[in-house]
């Protein structure tokens, strides 16, 4: 009888919609965490341009230091998830004698490109920032360095005098290809900015003055994340060239990280300058701070110390909340390429090696020709 199958039906309805609540609902049609996404973002900083574990000062082998160390690091970091990205810190052209050779004694030949990015080209770093040593050499010289650098090369704080615009190219969004828990697949929209101190303008004045200014680093990030947002980012990281401190706020602090936490669109900091390591008990007075899970005021935090010694590692886990990819959680951590008496823990990458070594072998072949 029709007249009372209706209502049989609409108390089936009402049943169903009340037993299946929005949450009941989600878990049925996301099993296995469908829409959740781990991205794993590795960091080198400060690498100075040690490329080999070497001491050209004593020239001998030194396990301690050396990208083609932190190489086999990334590899093993890479291969243990289903989605990574790779950044440098910055400050990796200068602070050794390769870097003093490739800069003072034999130039970068026109077409060819230096062997820091040559190394940064093999490994597919996804960006990386401009260090203030990167100004050492002039701007002439970095200018034409950075040319040979496949990826973006980044800094949103350093502008230039005549046009009164960012030097270099002050952020990216890397659309980044990538499968969630459940193996589905889905394309992110990251956005990627950098910063360094605004003291590169004292450290530098010979090279910088007249061309260049400094924009305090916090001003910087909160004039262009919301423009990075209104381009569609889904999470913005900072390539903060600068170290972690909580001393009270100022617009010329060198060590900007901690006021970088403070702001709610940055979900994840990189950090370098100060050659530290964090999460590390170097912090453990930080207020606000977690070692155990490398986060200050919430946010993930990595420094990987100098001279390619260690890998910055931060795992987030990414999910939709009312249609807005969201960080979940973040966590960080850092693996060293030696043990505490310099005993090395992994092996070279041959590979990389073998593509920087030419300019490892001139530097070698300068030194020696010196007497040094
Ligand atoms: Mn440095
Ligand atoms: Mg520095």
């Amino acid at each position: 009888m029709p007249g009372k199958k209706v209502p049989l039906l609409l108390i089936t309805f009402i049943l169903y919609c009340y037993i299946y609540t929005p949450s009941t609902y989600a878990a049925e049609v996301t099993p296995n965490n469908r829409g959740i996404i781990d991205l794993r973002i590795l960091e080198t900083t400060d690498i100075h341009a040690s490329l080999v574990n070497y001491d050209y000062y004593q020239t001998k082998v030194d396990n301690r230091i050396g990208l083609v160390k932190t190489a086999t690091l990334i590899h093993e970091a890479r291969g243990e998830v289903k989605n990574s990205l790779l950044f440098d810190d910055g400050d990796h052209l200068k602070g050794n004698p390769l870097g003093e050779y490739l800069a003072r004694i034999r130039g970068i030949n026109k077409g060819k490109t230096h062997p820091v990015y040559r190394a940064f080209n093999y490994l597919d770093y996804d960006a990386i920032a401009i260090g203030n040593h990167e100004f050492n050499y002039g701007l002439k010289f970095l200018n034409s360095a950075i040319k040979g650098a496949k990826m973006p090369v980044l800094n949103a704080n350093v502008f230039s005098v005549k046009k009164n615009k960012p030097y270099f190219t002050p952020y990216t969004i890397l659309k980044k290809n990538v499968v969630d828990q459940s193996g589905n697949e889905y394309t992110l929209n990251i956005g990627v900015i950098a910063f360094m101190p605004t003291q590169i303008m004292k450290w530098d004045k010979a090279n910088l003055e007249g061309k260049v200014y400094a924009k305090p680093i916090v001003d910087a990030a909160k004039e262009f994340i919301p423009i990075i947002k209104a381009k569609g980012a889904d999470i913005i990281i900072a390539l903060a060239h600068t170290g972690i401190s909580s001393e009270p706020y100022n617009p010329d602090t060198e060590n900007a990280v901690y006021y970088l936490t403070q702001l709610p669109e940055i979900d994840a900091i990189l950090a370098g300058h100060s050659h530290s390591v964090f999460p590390g008990p170097v912090f453990q007075h930080l207020p606000n701070t977690d070692l155990e899970m490398g986060i200050i005021n919430g946010k993930p935090v990595v420094m990987a110390g100098a001279f390619g010694n260690r890998l910055g590692i931060i795992d987030l886990k990414i999910g939709k909340t009312a249609g807005k990819w969201k960080v979940l959680q973040g966590t960080s951590t850092t693996r060293a390429i030696s043990n505490e008496n310099g005993k090395s823990l992994v092996r070279n990458d041959k590979n990389l090696y073998r593509i920087i070594r030419p300019e490892h072998q001139e530097t070698v072949d300068f030194i020696r020709k010196l007497g040094l």
